[in-house]
């Protein structure tokens, strides 16, 4: 399967929270505020800020053998097969691999980078996806070499519209999603304005 058949089976859940579909597997990454659910056999948290890291979300997704992977901050709120990883920290969870990579603020206090707080990068159906969580442009981008990316666009808690577009470009992905708007902070204006400045680097896709 290509990029263009995955993302057909990429679901946005709202604000930064995802479904995401293949290899016979449901994952959710930071379901929040979600008015559906499904079973998911992996869930990811990205940090324990209450729009990523909300137990009630997380039990409408939560089975008996799903594999909760986060860090140690949102750990301590779930319950169930949780597992803690770092920055870094790379594991394959139910055939899916499963990389944890860095994720923090440049120009603002909110996610300091000595919380180990995460993004994510998961491979579905042979696809590199990553869900950057809450994070400006950070210099570890240039090493991601990952085909669909999932950015913030929102500003004020992490990368304006304009910096997650040089994030992109940094990135340099087959596809682009902006996330991170119209729930807390940010709107569709600032997607749009991500997605406009991208035109020609790499294809963009706003979900609904
Ligand atoms: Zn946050
Ligand atoms: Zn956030």
């Amino acid at each position: 399967m290509g990029v263009n058949d995955v993302v057909k089976n990429i679901t946005w859940l709202g604000h930064d929270g995802f479904l995401i579909k293949g290899d016979g597997k449901a994952i959710v990454i930071d379901p929040f505020q979600v008015k559906e659910s499904e079973p998911a056999d992996i869930i990811l948290v990205t940090h324990e800020h209450y729009d990523h890291c909300s137990p009630e979300d997380i039990k409408k997704f939560q089975k008996e053998s799903t594999v909760i992977v986060t860090e140690a901050n949102s750990a301590a709120k779930l319950s169930g097969d949780v597992r803690v990883v770092k920055p870094g920290d790379k594991l394959t969870v139910s055939g899916i691999p499963i990389e944890a990579v860095p994720s923090y603020n440049t120009n603002k206090n909110f996610h300091p980078k000595q919380n180990a707080w995460l993004g994510f990068i998961v491979t579905v159906e042979g696809v590199r996806i990553y869900h950057a969580g809450d994070t400006d442009l950070i210099p570890e981008m240039n090493s991601f070499h990952v085909d669909i990316a999932l950015l913030p666009v929102s500003g004020t808690y992490v990368m304006t519209a304009e910096e997650a577009a040089e994030a992109a470009k940094m990135i340099k992905p087959k596809l682009v999603i902006p996330m991170h708007y119209d729930a807390i902070v940010g709107s569709a204006d600032d997607a749009r304005r991500f997605c406009n400045a991208l035109e020609g680097t790499c294809e963009t896709v706003m979900l609904s």
